[in-house]
This record gives structure tokens, sequence and C-alpha cells, in this order.
């Protein structure tokens, strides 16, 4: 993205994103899209917290012992008082907070309320990892940042359109209703901003489109577009389902965790550390890096190159069930970290799809794309594209949404 000639931006948005020992944050110029300042606190609670800023072209970095949120924030505020850029001058108009699950309530962006927070906490049980340390983030952040409009942008709220036949489990509908047990998804702020720059970048209406969007990071979802509303997508109640990712399974029959249980001696939070962070790739390889799972694959690992196949067959699949469910597909994009730097899995991907009219040009495929690049060949039935995402600058425009700005 490119800085606004050299001008001080009118208005800038603090987006911050808290984990449950992390501070990630980045100041947004939301209307040239630059990132102004970023970075971020980890080791939250530990012995020996530390941060990394970066401003001006420079990185700034801390060591020491951050108790809490509450002083990793107030550290932030340190750093932009000491390194810059200054904040009063910065012109911060809104910190808009990142939140995982907004259940079926949010389908957009909202100002920060008591009632927001309150709804926040009670949708802790759907999202135990990520949603108490972003209320938390809310709350340090009002309190040392009161002056501003807080906005709460929601993983889950671009999947708020799904068809009920895509968002239900086909399980007991009261014991589902009770426990909120349906299909939420997540990325959702990615799959939505990358989408909407699909339209832009082909100079093409967004309703008339057929998308299918994966986002490829360390997590991995799948989005099936109509018209600019998402009709399907891979993770559900939480980012477990789906894909094969870095260190997670995706999809696995849960009778899996019944015969863990049962046979295995294994408890339900050793099962769920083993699916959420000793599968995937990683569980399969020993690596979840992609730049590291091909070297292994070169040196001629089997284990490896199982695990590659795995995650190519399962994203296949995907590509297939989104293609029907949408019937006639126009573009196919592909974002985040493996999605827009991986072309060894952007060719494998589509190997054999051609039938579905989906085909990469080799050399327009080749390399890291960090710009919008359109990579299949001149007409191609499916426009497949590189498109890097931006969940920050995403977060920084719904909350200028939300605030009117
Ligand atoms: P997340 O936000 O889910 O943590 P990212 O979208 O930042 O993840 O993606 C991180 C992943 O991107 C890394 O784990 C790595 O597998 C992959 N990646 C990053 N750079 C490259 C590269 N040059 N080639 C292949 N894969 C890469």
């Amino acid at each position: 993205m490119t800085a606004t000639h050299g001008d001080a931006p009118r208005a800038t948005v603090l987006v911050l994103n808290c984990g449950s020992s992390s501070l990630k944050y980045q100041l947004v110029d939301p209307v040239g899209g630059e990132a102004i300042a970023s970075g971020i606190v980890e080791r939250i609670g530990e012995e020996q917290a530390s941060a990394k800023h970066m401003a001006h072209g420079e990185t700034t970095r801390r060591e020491r012992q951050v108790h809490d949120h509450g002083e990793a924030l107030r550290l932030v505020l340190n750093l932009f008082d000491g390194v810059g850029p200054d904040l009063a001058a910065a012109h911060v108009v809104a910190v808009g907070h990142r939140v995982v699950q907004g259940g079926s309530r949010f389908d957009g962006p909202v100002l920060v309320t008591e009632d927001v927070q309150r709804t926040i906490e009670e949708l802790s049980p759907l999202a135990p990892l990520h949603n108490p340390p972003n209320l938390t983030g809310i709350r340090v952040a009002q309190a040392l940042l009161p002056d501003v409009p807080h906005v709460a942008v929601f993983d889950t709220a671009f999947f708020r359109t799904l068809p009920e036949a895509a968002a239900t489990y086909a399980i007991d509908s009261e014991v589902a209703q009770r426990y909120r047990v349906r299909r939420y998804g997540a990325h959702g702020t990615s799959h939505q901003y990358v989408s909407r720059q699909v339209a832009d970048v082909l100079g093409r209406p967004l309703e008339d489109l057929n998308q299918i969007v994966l986002h490829l990071g360390n997590g991995a979802s799948a989005s099936a577009v109509r018209g600019g509303v998402a009709v399907e997508t891979s993770m559900g109640m939480t980012p477990l389902e789906g894909l094969v990712m870095g260190t997670r399974s995706g999809d696995i029959d849960p009778a899996v965790v019944f015969h863990l249980h049962r046979n295995a001696g294994m408890s339900i939070d050793e099962i769920d550390t083993l699916l959420n962070r000793r599968s995937g790739v990683k569980g399969l390889s020993g690596e979840n890096d992609f730049r590291a799972l091909h070297d292994l694959v070169e040196s001629g690992d089997a284990q490896a190159r199982l695990a590659l196949d795995v995650y190519l067959h399962r994203l296949r699949k995907y590509i297939g069930a989104y293609h029907a469910v949408l019937g006639r597909l126009d573009v196919l994009t592909f974002t985040a970290g493996v999605g827009e730097n991986d072309d060894v899995v952007r060719a494998r991907v589509v190997e054999g799809l051609e039938a579905f009219g989906i085909e990469v040009d080799s050399e327009r495929n080749a390399g890291r794309k960090s710009e919008p690049t359109v990579v299949s060949p001149d007409g191609a039935k499916v426009t497949v594209l590189v498109v890097p995402t931006n969940e920050e600058l995403a977060i920084a425009r719904q909350a200028m949404e939300v605030i009117g700005g």
C-alpha cells in the first residue's frame, strides 16, 4: 500500500489484537492504507516479555517483565511516546479491536458498549482461548485511551450470511440450540477484504462475481462468496474445522476423539491439544513452516511429502465442493502467508483442475506476490489471483465506518 504522498494522514486508527500472552498493534492510515507503526508484545505474564516496535523504518526492542495486558499497553504507549510516532499528532480517531467470536449476534463491526462487552464475555465458551484476551484488550485500552471510540471487529461477522443449510450441524437441534453449536466461521475480516479487493483489481462489480477465497496462513480457511455475500466457509463452530493447517487437523471423524479418549486414555484437554497444536502438516512432518516443509520434501523425506499431499488433497476437495455450491465460479484467490508466497502450493493445488477451468500460468505464478496479481492464463474460464490480505487495514476501515469517518 502506498503512503499519502508524504502528507500526514488526517486520521489514523490504532488496531489492537490481544492474544492470551501477546498484544499486537498497528497504527493505520485507513485512507492511504499505510501501516505507520506496528509491533508486538509477547510473553505477557511470563518472567521476561519482549516488545518489538517498528516505526520510521526502524525496529526498537525492549525486554522486561510485563505482568498483564494493561502493563503491555502502557509499554506500547511509552514506545510511541519515546520512539514515535507521536500518537497525539497522529490524530487517532478510533481504536479497532479484533474479536474472534461474535456468535450469532454480530454481523458487522460495532461500537464497544457495556452490552457488547457482556456479549463477548458470554460467547467465551465458544472461543475460550481468544474472546477472554480480546475482551481484556478492550478493557485495558478503554482505560488507557478513554477519549477515542473503541470498535469491535468480529472474525465471524462476514459469515453471518451463511445459509442455514451451511451453518447448521446435523445434530439434535435442542442440544445445538442450547449450547449454540453451529458453524460461525473465522478469518472473516480477511475473506471479506480479499473478496472486495478482487472486484477492485478486476474492475468488475462485486455483485457479479462468484468467488472462492483460500486464506492459507498458519491457520487456513476457504470461503465461497456469491456477489460479495459469504455462502460457505470451511471453519466451523471453532477454527479447527476444515482445511489441513499448520498445526490443526481440520476435518476429522469426530469418532477419533471418542476412540482416543476411550482406548488411548487421553483426556479431552490432551485431545484438544493434539488436534489444535500437534496436527496438520506439523503433526505429519514435524514442520509447520512451508519453507521448511519444502526443504524436507526436496531432501526426500517421505513424511513431509505425505503432509504436503494431504494438505493439497484437502484443498482440492474444498475447491470442488465450493465450485458445486456456487454453481459457476469466476475467481479463485490465494491469500495469507502460504497463499501469497508459496508458488509451489499454488501450482500444485490446481493440478488436475483444468476440467473446471482452473489453471495457472507458470510464469505468472512464479515467486512471492506482494501486490494483487493475476496468475491464470489469458482467457482462462476462472481467473486465479493472488491478493495479499491486510486484516489490520480492514479493521481500521471498518472502525472508520462505525464512527462515521
Ligand atoms: P498466521 O497469520 O495464520 O500466523 P500467516 O498468514 O502469517 O499466518 O502465514 C504464516 C505462514 O506462511 C508460515 O507458517 C509459512 O508456512 C508461510 N510462509 C511465509 N513465507 C513463506 C514463503 N516465502 N514461502 C512459503 N511459505 C511461506
